[in-house]
């Protein structure tokens, strides 16, 4: 049977062009800043980004890592939206590597410069741990791939400056942020102190992120990098990967973000199943189960059965993400056995 695997847009592999552009890629030991593709790389995205440096990561968890060691200092309030990748998704390494604490503010995912406001704690207090950071997600994963409005993006940033806070934009999906707002990298990118973006997800690389900000936060994100053990050496067969994917991966995003839509629409509607459409703006589909409706494990199971792969999210939250390696044909049909699957009782 023909697997349809939205389990991730992480699951793609490279193509035969990709693979090509790597096998001739000219590298050399990137610790002596000797290869070229990788400083193509850096550049390029620098560039994209509006910012004056990049640095290639292998992957987008040490990007935020890194991130709050080069913003913050042990002891520090971080805060961030509801459900962030930095909070779920890294294994507990913001308390392990930069022994920072979170504060949650607003609702799936987005909040406001306002509640920002409100949750920060003073530094210099005697007893508060000092607020230095402040985190957004764009798109954010568990949010459903929600953009976040970019006024408000803004807002916070300036309010964080005056607060006198610094600002990081985990931009793991900036790109699917960018094709489905219709604003530019650059513009996105453009309030934040630091942005990270991924090259592994919807661009379709086998590994790599890149972190871009000011020259001096850059080269203090080199020492962590190294202190990190992501330091690497020819590491240009990977950046080769990310310069292809930028010259043919990167036009291509609203196809995914289409055929995201498509599922939703499908789907919506199905009893026991809760879909927000409006959070369905980019690559990703989110839905919760209701009580009498199978649970997230029964329905990721029964699709599996049927060749479409999903993923349980939590107890009754399943998440299915579009990407290059499925068609429009694929995405179609998953949304006929997801429609099906979480309407059997
Ligand atoms: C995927 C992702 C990351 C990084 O994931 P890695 O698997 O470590 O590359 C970071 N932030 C968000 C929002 C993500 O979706």
């Amino acid at each position: 049977m023909d697997r349809i695997d939205l389990r991730s847009d992480t699951v793609t592999l490279p193509s035969p062009g990709m693979r090509e552009a790597m096998a001739a890629a000219p590298v050399g030991d990137d610790q002596y800043g000797e290869d070229p593709s990788v400083n193509r790389l850096q550049e390029r995205v620098a560039a994209l980004l509006g910012k004056e440096a990049a640095l290639f990561l292998p992957s987008g968890t040490m990007a935020n890592q890194i991130a709050l060691k080069v913003l913050t200092r042990p002891g520090d309030d971080v805060i961030v939206g509801e459900e962030a990748h930095i909070v779920w998704h890294e294994a507990g390494a913001a308390a392990a590597n930069s022994g920072v604490q979170f504060t949650v503010v607003g609702r799936g995912g987005l909040f406001t410069a306002a509640e920002l406001r409100a949750a920060v704690k003073p530094q210099g207090h005697i007893v508060f741990p000092p607020t230095t950071l402040v985190a957004i997600e764009n798109t954010h994963n568990r949010g459903g791939g929600v953009v976040f409005p970019q006024d408000e993006a803004a807002a916070i940033c300036e309010a964080a400056r005056g607060a006198g806070l610094a600002s990081y934009l985990d931009g793991a999906r900036l790109f699917n942020a960018a094709a489905a707002s219709g604003r530019s990298l650059a513009e996105l990118a453009a309030p934040f102190d630091l942005v990270s973006v991924a090259l592994s997800k919807g661009l379709g690389c086998p590994v790599g992120s890149l972190i871009a900000g000011g020259r001096s936060e850059i080269a203090r994100a080199v020492r962590f990098r190294r202190m990190f053990g992501g330091a690497m050496r020819q590491s240009g067969i990977l950046a080769a990967a990310g310069l292809y994917a930028l010259d043919h991966n990167l036009a291509r995003l609203p196809e995914d973000h289409a055929n995201a839509r498509l599922i939703a629409e499908r789907i919506a509607g199905t009893p026991g199943l809760l879909l927000d459409l409006a959070t369905v703006q980019s690559n990703i589909v989110i839905f919760k189960l209701e009580a009498g409706a199978p649970d997230a494990a029964t329905v990721v199971a029964r699709a599996k059965a049927e060749g479409v792969l999903v993923s349980a999210f939590a107890a009754r939250t399943v998440r299915a993400v579009t990407h290059l390696d499925v068609t429009r044909e694929q995405c179609r049909r998953a949304g006929e056995v997801l429609a099906r699957v979480a309407a059997q009782r």
